[in-house]
């Protein structure tokens, strides 16, 4: 007589806690991967922020989304960007949006 859970797929536990930990074990190894994405692109992302605020560019988000633009705005403006007194970046797209941000500063 089985001493496995029924849903257990080896069978071949020593006893019903070895089962349980098994199955737990294969649970965790597939809830980790969604996490782990969300880990990676957080950690992109940070590394991204970390990169512009490191350069004085003040980004409006830490998404790289955000960043890029935030950069893209800078080498328009000739400076760091800075989303605390600066338009939102994704209207600072071109020397000319830049030169009326500038002299409205
Ligand atoms: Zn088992």
């Amino acid at each position: 007589m089985s001493i496995c859970r029924t849903g257990c797929a080896t069978k071949d536990h020593d006893s019903y806690a070895d089962c349980l930990i098994a199955a737990n074990v294969t649970v965790s190894a597939t809830a980790v991967s969604p996490l782990k994405s969300m880990y990676e692109k957080t950690k992109t992302d940070l590394t991204a922020y970390g990169s512009a605020r490191r350069n004085g560019i003040q980004p409006e988000g830490t998404t790289v989304e955000k960043v890029r633009q935030a950069e893209t705005a800078s080498r328009a403006l000739g400076r760091p960007y800075n989303a605390n007194v600066d338009p939102p970046a994704s209207m600072i797209v071109n020397k000319n949006a830049a030169r009326f941000v500038n002299a409205t500063d």
